[in-house]
């Protein structure tokens, strides 16, 4: 008999799937739908790097991260990280609500400004919103 804890399957941080990593990322496959795909949480683009073109630099719209979250990462399936959360659904009711709460909170532009805090603003807004939601949504989510 081993004493060996058995290895728990790696599983996606959202919907729980048994993840894989034998490769086919990106195919039009059933099995590709569970491959493994880290995700930085607070996005590396907005401390000036890029995620996917290492030493290409640009412009920090933060400085320092607002959620002391920088380099974060988390695992999620394929379907989750590619299809779901960066493609979020916004309606346009939904876009017409953003920006009034956008101009409310002096966030809008006319002419781009040079300084990037602004956008910066819609961005942490836009965390605070979706924050907000899931914190409604969990008090009467059924346990
Ligand atoms: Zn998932």
């Amino acid at each position: 008999m081993s004493t060996q804890t058995p290895t728990q399957p790696e599983r996606c941080a959202i919907c729980g799937c048994v993840l894989h990593r034998n490769g086919g990322y990106a195919h039009p496959t059933y099995e590709a739908r569970s491959h493994a795909t880290g995700h930085h949480l607070v996005a590396e683009r907005f401390f000036g790097r890029s995620g996917n073109r290492a030493g290409e630099s640009r412009d920090s719209i933060f400085s320092s991260c607002p959620w002391n979250s920088e380099h974060v990462s988390k695992v999620f399936c394929y379907e989750c990280h590619e299809i779901m959360l960066h493609n979020p659904v916004l309606l346009t009711e939904d876009i017409d609500t953003f920006s009034e709460i956008v101009r409310a909170r002096g966030f809008d532009e006319d002419i781009k400004p040079r300084d990037y805090n602004r956008i910066g603003g819609r961005i942490r807004l836009f965390h605070e919103i979706i924050a907000a939601g899931l914190k409604a949504l969990s008090k009467t989510t059924p346990q």
